[in-house]
C-alpha cells in the first residue's frame, strides 16, 4: 500500500515536472493557481479600478482568483520592470495605460523596451481625462484657469503620479500649451493625490474620468473640462477642452494587458480570451459606463492589435514630449 501510494506520488510529481518542462501540456491545463495582476500605481486610484474591476471577472472566466498587487512608484516603471524579472508562465501579468508608450521618450535610461520585452495581450479601454481643482481654487472656467497659472505661475501646484504618468503628460501638455511651468507634486498614484486635491494641499490636476467622475458628482472638486474630443454621457455638462478654449490639449488615455516575454502562445492566447469575456461582462460594462469609461472594442482585445496601437503610440508621442523637452533618468 505503502509502496503503491509513492508510486502515485512519484508518478503525480513526474506529470508535474513535464507539464512545467513542457509548455504546451502546462499551458492546455492553465491556469491551476491564482494569477497575480501588477499595477503600477497606488490602491484607490483609476488604473487600480479598472484593474480590479478586469480582475474579479476574468478570475471568474479563468477559474482562478486574479489578485492585484500594487507595485507604485516611478512613474509606473517599477511594475513593468518587475514584470520583465517574472517567470513567463502565466501567473504573473500587467495592466498599464499610455505610460507604456511615453515612457520610452521620457526616460533616458529606461530598463526595459515596451513593444521588445513583452508579450501583449489585448488592449482594454480608452479613458477621458479631466482638469480638475481643488474645490475653493478662484478659477472657475478652463480659460480663467489659464490667466491665474499664467499670473501665478510661482505658487500653483499641480500634483501628478510621476513622470511617465498620464497626468504628467496632461500637465505637459498644459504647461507646453500655456507657456508657463508650476511646481508639480509627485504621487505613486492619482488616489492618494485625489485625496490631497480634496484635502487643499494641491491646487490642480488632470486625471482620468474613472477616478474624478464620483467627487465631481458630489461637488466635492472643481472641474473645468474632458480632454477628449466628445463630451461624456456620465459627466453632460463638463465642456471638452476644444468648446473650453485649449483645443491644443487632447489625451485619451488607455490601457492593456501585458505578460512576461516568452509566455507560452497558448497562455497569451487564453488570457486574450478571457480578456475578451471580462470586457463583455454586465457588470464590467456597466461600472466602466458610470465612470465615464467603455471597453475597446472585441477585436482590439488581441496581442497584434494592442501591439500595433503601443507602436503608434510611441511614434505619436515622441515628438510632442520632446518638443516640450521634459527628461529623467
Ligand atoms: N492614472 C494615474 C496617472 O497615470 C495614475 C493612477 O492610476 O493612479 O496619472
Amino acid at each position: 500500500m505503502k509502496l503503491k501510494f509513492r508510486n502515485l506520488a512519484i508518478a503525480a510529481a513526474t506529470v508535474l515536472g513535464a507539464a512545467m518542462a513542457n509548455p504546451a501540456i502546462h499551458a492546455a491545463n492553465y491556469p491551476t493557481k491564482p494569477i497575480t495582476m501588477l499595477v503600477p500605481f497606488s490602491a484607490g486610484g483609476p488604473t487600480d479600478t479598472v484593474a480590479r474591476l478586469l480582475a474579479q471577472a476574468m478570475g471568474a472566466d479563468l477559474g482562478q482568483q486574479v489578485i492585484v498587487e500594487n507595485v507604485a512608484g516611478a512613474g509606473g516603471t517599477l511594475a513593468p520592470e518587475r514584470l520583465t524579472r517574472s517567470a513567463p508562465d502565466g501567473y504573473t501579468i500587467l495592466i498599464h495605460h499610455i505610460g507604456m508608450s511615453t515612457a520610452p521618450t521620457l526616460y533616458r535610461k529606461l530598463r526595459y523596451n515596451p513593444l521588445e520585452d513583452f508579450e501583449h495581450i489585448g488592449l482594454i479601454n480608452e479613458v477621458p481625462m479631466t482638469i480638475v481643482a481643488r474645490k475653493d481654487f478662484p478659477p472657475n472656467t478652463l480659460t480663467e484657469l489659464v490667466e491665474y497659472v499664467k499670473a501665478n505661475k510661482d505658487k500653483v501646484t499641480y500634483a501628478n503620479a510621476g513622470i511617465g504618468a498620464a497626468s504628467h503628460l496632461c500637465g505637459l501638455l498644459f504647461m507646453s500649451t500655456v507657456g508657463v511651468q508650476v511646481t508639480t507634486v509627485p504621487y505613486k498614484g492619482t488616489g492618494p493625490a485625489m485625496n490631497d486635491l480634496l484635502g487643499g494641499q494641491v491646487d490642480f490636476m488632470c486625471d482620468q474620468t474613472t477616478n474624478t467622475t464620483s467627487q465631481i458628482k458630489g461637488g466635492k472638486i472643481k472641474v473645468y473640462a474632458i480632454t477628449t474630443g466628445n463630451r461624456v454621457s456620465s459627466l453632460p455638462d463638463v465642456p471638452t477642452t476644444k468648446e473650453a478654449g485649449l483645443p491644443e490639449l487632447e489625451v485619451s488615455v488607455w490601457h492593456g494587458l501585458y505578460a512576461p516575454k516568452g509566455t507560452p502562445k497558448e497562455i497569451v492566447e487564453r488570457l486574450s480570451k478571457s480578456l475578451q469575456v471580462a470586457l463583455k461582462d454586465p457588470t464590467v460594462i456597466e461600472r466602466f459606463g458610470d465612470l465615464g469609461t467603455e471597453p475597446i472594442a472585441q477585436e482590439r482585445a488581441t496581442p497584434q492589435a494592442h501591439r500595433d496601437f503601443l507602436k503608434a503610440e510611441i511614434d505619436k508621442w515622441a515628438p510632442i514630449i520632446k518638443a516640450a523637452g521634459t527628461y529623467a533618468d
